[in-house]
């Protein structure tokens, strides 16, 4: 059945039931940004042409709203918790609702195992059941509770799973036996799954596939009211919880900012003002997320104190006209250095609060500073005061770029078919590519036949032999380019390396997820023998990794050019 795009929400609000303080949030968003949609789903229809898109059965089951993994969430969204998890569900429904598939929401156990078809009073069935759903997102939680009550379905149908995993899970925390055998065991990770089927709330690793969220946009007249409105020097603080405030530090530059600016709070409290707050700072309490948004036009700047990391709010405050200033983390965060981190399986170090904001959309819109340098800092507020900012939204923070990029996946990522070509380790066969003619890289011969059915297709496909120590999220980076983890199949041979002019004496196949990759001492080459472990993420010294990088839209950096 062929989908057809939707632009009447309501029977979408239906399916997402009702009763819970953070489904009661996530419905009064998704219809506010109705109109939003519905103009989004028109513009990209129009882009799409007359392609053809299947309809999908979908079920999401939204595993940390289920009392049996706790709910911890929803009984602080009204307190200052955090919300960005609602704001990312909230979108994910509706765009798959827009793009015209068959939808059913779960948000317990109970609803889950009915929709699964699992027998009454059976917790855990023996049997594989036919399932009836193309596709499931589901989160940690969730994964967990079908591990449990679909038997041997879920080995089956484990290839239909997408994970809605915020931070992300690296390769070499998702391999159990390696993850085990290597430190890199966490209470998340381990799940065998292609690091694809995570899908995070930013790009940050292109091991997983990048699902993101929305922004609300601004019309013309919007904008142009924004720009004649704004109070040059008006600052609202990042953070609905006091305790950002305990940072220390702050009196410093707080004292500072408080020179220039009229600083303002949206900080949860009780009944009195949080003592945290100093009394110079103008605290509305949290606020409902429209008026949250409203202030946010009016403020010239909104200021990280360095926590909570990437959430959604620094991208509104952009696309409402603000400039974010954020600290420079040195050295950087990551689960060796913070709490926060800890037990999540990712390696990332982070440089500053919001690396997207920083390294994906940077001036005007995004200061990075060292808030212990006062003369930095100042300097920093001086400018930002002078410098007149238009409102900015990248691309694929829009309706219709979420829309564009989760159209893409449903129809082209398929996870259930047999794996790709298999690291043929001494034998391998001739590879369909060629040494660039100004020899610094492979690409793909033009006479070579596009591996058929691909995804991304292979054609987009550049490698290159990193320097020592360099990931190849950061050796693509370095080229304008995005490291394509799909297309490491592709390199992991011997003919890859010879094409390469890389000098191997020996050519070893290991499990490791730095492989490919070449050590200069010894002259060694080394495959990849697990293709489950192959990893654009992590980097050591001791090698040479090899690369493969593709080019991508610009402003949709999970898209190649070729992959709509
Ligand atoms: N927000 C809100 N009221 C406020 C401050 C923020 O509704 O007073 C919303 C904001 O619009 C954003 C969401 O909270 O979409 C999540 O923001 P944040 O970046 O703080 O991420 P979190 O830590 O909550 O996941």
């Amino acid at each position: 059945v062929q989908a057809v795009f939707r632009s009447n929400l309501s029977h979408l609000l239906e399916l997402m039931g009702s009763g819970k303080e953070s489904l009661i949030f996530m419905k009064k968003r998704t219809k506010r940004l109705t109109a939003q949609w519905a103009l989004a789903a028109q513009r990209l229809a129009q882009k799409l042409g007359s392609v053809w898109r299947d309809q999908k059965q979908i079920l999401v089951h939204i595993g940390f709203l289920t009392e049996e993994s706790g709910d911890v969430f929803s009984p602080r969204v009204l307190k200052g918790g955090p919300l960005g998890e609602m704001v990312q569900w909230a979108d994910i429904l509706a765009t798959l609702y827009v793009l015209g598939h068959g939808l059913r929401i779960t948000v317990s156990l109970k609803e889950l195992q009915s929709n699964l078809g699992v027998p009454p009073g059976r917790g855990n069935c023996p049997l594989t059941m036919p399932l009836p759903f193309d596709l499931i997102y589901t989160d940690y939680h969730g994964l967990q509770q079908m591990k449990q009550h679909m038997g041997l379905s879920f080995k089956k149908y484990r290839c239909r799973i997408r994970v809605i995993d915020t931070f992300g899970t690296e390769p070499a925390y998702n391999h159990e036996e390696y993850a085990t055998l290597h430190g890199y065991r966490t209470n998340w990770g381990y799940w065998n799954l292609n690091p694809k089927q995570f899908m995070t709330m930013f790009p940050h690793t292109p091991d997983n596939s990048f699902m993101g969220f929305v922004s609300e946009e601004l019309n013309e007249t919007e904008k142009q009211l924004i720009r004649g409105g704004k109070a040059s020097n008006m600052a609202v603080v990042y953070g609905k919880e006091a305790s950002i405030w305990k940072l220390q530090g702050k009196d410093k530059f707080l004292g500072v900012l408080n020179k220039y600016m009229e600083i303002h709070g949206t900080v949860y409290y009780e009944s009195q003002r949080p003592p945290e707050v100093p009394a110079f700072v103008k605290n509305h309490g949290l606020l409902p997320q429209p008026e949250f948004q409203q202030l946010l036009r009016k403020a010239k700047l909104f200021i990280g104190f360095g926590f909570p990391y990437e959430g959604p709010a620094p991208l509104e405050a952009i696309a409402n006209g603000c400039v974010f200033l954020q600290a420079r983390f040195s050295p950087p965060h990551s689960s060796l250095n913070h709490e926060f981190f800890r037990g999540k399986p990712t390696s990332r170090e982070l440089f500053s609060q919001h690396p997207y904001a920083e390294n994906f959309i940077g001036k005007p819109h995004v200061w990075t500073v060292d808030y212990n340098n006062s003369e930095e800092f100042e300097a920093a507020i001086k400018a930002i005061m002078r410098t007149q900012v238009d409102p900015y939204l990248p691309y694929e923070y829009s309706c219709e770029g979420m829309l564009e990029r989760i159209h893409a996946y449903i129809q082209h990522q398929d996870f259930c078919a047999a794996p790709g070509p298999v690291p043929p380790g001494a034998r391998a066969p001739q590879s369909p590519f060629v040494l660039a003619p100004n020899a610094t890289h492979l690409e793909w011969a033009q006479n070579a036949s596009s591996a058929p059915g691909a995804w991304p297709p292979a054609h987009s496909l550049r490698a290159w032999l990193a320097a020592a120590g360099r990931a190849c999220t950061d050796a693509c980076l370095d080229r304008g380019l995005i490291c394509e983890p799909s297309f490491f199949p592709f390199l992991n041979s011997r003919d890859a390396f010879q094409k390469l002019q890389v000098p191997c004496d020996s050519t070893e196949s290991e499990m490791n997820h730095l492989y490919p990759a070449f050590a200069q001492p010894g002259r060694e080459c080394f495959l990849q023998k697990e293709p489950l472990l192959f990893s654009c993420a992590g980097s050591s010294t001791k090698y040479h990794r090899l690369c493969p990088c593709r080019d991508f839209r610009k402003g949709q950096v999970a898209l190649c050019q070729d992959c709509l």
